[in-house]
């Protein structure tokens, strides 16, 4: 009776840690979960009454079998969710981890809910980021976020092109917090909106630069960023500056609202592998092209748009591109504010509810007209000597010379990294291009 019952116990608790094994290798750790098992396999087949020979034919079979389930991969993305609709957790698959040798920052990346607008900040382990700051009346919500997050300074503030959507808040921004650096599209606009910003800038005594072509701007000491389309002519979405972010093997793309031709002229300098891409133009269907998303593997698509807006973004077809490419896409009228984090090279998100409009953030006081005058003056400068390319308009970095773009395969130094004559440019210094023997492009240079 007594060993029966033994017996009984046993099995049972064979059973159940082979059961709970599985669940954890699925769920949780593929290792805990095989050592579960493996206990639980034990257990099992020594409680029955079987020859000692058999015994260990079975338990070599089950240790097979255990460590064959050991090798696939964990199941990608696991969401667990703890609260619809306000927390969830994503687990970078097992396949991805061994990949990241390369070490990651912990980074945090916030869609900020603006409306049909873009507002995104990145915060790493050195610096913050700004890129754009949605509309004119966006300015006190993104006050009111950025102090909710408790930050005081804004080391690269980017402006990816002039339409009001984008530039709207940075006056209010550049009021508000201090900044180290601002970045800019090609070319000029003459709109109140985006005048106000540059006015700001001016008020404390800085100047926006047009960035370098892909060129490394250093956020922490794995995390870096690189614009494109920098060279941009024309107006309007075409300028859009595209921004980079990378942290070891972590890669954002943030869009800005670029074309489908700015897409086809970056496509060549971009890496094929993104976490996240920011969607341009809140999903419509001047971008986002198949060819882009067949090119790029992306995970996640982030759409930042407001509800029932006017523009009817984002378009079906651009929805329908992104659910063909698997792509997981978050929206802003969905979801509310977005929020990625990267720690230990796990990326995750959560939503937040819409940041409150109402408060009081001081406004942007007019610098007065010699200082508007002078700024005019030094942004003009700095337009026309990145369209010439005689000195990048960037004076923090690379001040010592002018880039140039060199091929993977050729002889030639080019100014435009589009230039036809060339295939996957690299961007160098003019000096290093010299010494290494490359002689100017006919074309572009
Ligand atoms: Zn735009
Ligand atoms: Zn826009």
């Amino acid at each position: 009776m007594k060993e029966k019952l033994i017996r009984y116990i046993r099995n049972f608790s064979g059973y159940f840690l082979l059961l709970f094994g599985i669940i954890t290798a699925l769920g949780i750790s593929i290792l805990s979960g095989i050592l579960i098992m493996g206990v639980g396999a034990l257990i099992t087949v020594h409680s029955k009454k079987l020859p000692i020979k058999r015994k260990y034919k079975i338990i070599l079979c089950l240790l097979l079998f255990i460590s064959a389930v050991g090798l696939f991969p964990e199941n990608t993305d696991q969401v667990k969710t703890s609260d619809p609709g306000s927390s969830k957790t994503v687990n970078a698959n097992s396949t991805q981890n061994i990949k990241n040798k390369a070490k990651t920052s912990n980074i945090k990346i916030h869609f900020i809910d603006t409306g049909n607008s873009d507002c995104i900040f990145v915060q790493t382990e050195d610096k913050n980021l700004l890129i754009d700051a949605g509309d004119n009346d966006d300015e006190q919500r993104i006050v009111n976020y950025l102090n909710e997050q408790k930050i005081t300074k804004i080391n690269y503030l980017v402006s990816t092109h002039p339409d009001a959507d984008h530039c709207g808040g940075l006056d209010a921004v550049v009021t508000n917090f201090n900044i180290d650096q601002s970045y800019v599209a090609n070319g000029s606009s003459e709109s109140k909106t985006y005048r106000d910003f540059i006015y700001a800038l001016a008020a404390k005594g800085l100047t926006p630069a047009v960035p370098l072509e892909d060129t490394a701007i250093s956020l922490d000491q794995n995390t870096q960023i690189k614009f494109y389309n920098t060279h941009a002519t024309g107006e309007g979405n075409e300028l859009s500056l595209v921004t980079l972010l990378e942290s070891g093997d972590h890669k954002m793309l943030f869009m800005g609202d670029a074309t489908e031709k700015v897409e086809k002229n970056i496509i060549n300098l971009l890496p094929h592998d993104i976490d996240i891409l920011k969607v341009s133009h809140h999903g419509s269907k001047s971008a986002t092209s198949e060819q882009f998303l067949k090119t790029l593997n992306i995970d996640y698509a982030v759409i930042e748009c407001g509800k029932n807006n006017k523009y009817n973004h984002p378009d079906q077809q651009t929805l329908d591109r992104l659910k063909n490419h698997d792509i997981k896409t978050l929206r802003t009228d969905e979801k509310g504010n977005i929020t990625f984090t990267i720690k230990n090279s796990k990326l995750s998100y959560k939503f937040s509810e819409t940041t409150s409009d109402k408060g009081s953030a001081p406004v942007t006081k007019d610098p007065g007209d010699e200082i508007k005058k002078q700024h005019e003056e030094a942004v003009q400068q700095s337009h026309q000597e990145t369209q010439t390319q005689a000195e990048p308009a960037q004076q923090t970095h690379q001040q010592d010379s002018t880039t140039v773009y060199i091929p993977q395969t050729g002889s030639k130094y080019h100014s435009n990294p589009y230039c036809s004559n060339m295939k996957n440019s690299s961007a160098v210094s003019l000096t290093e291009a010299q010494n290494r023997g490359y002689e100017p492009c006919k074309k572009c240079y």
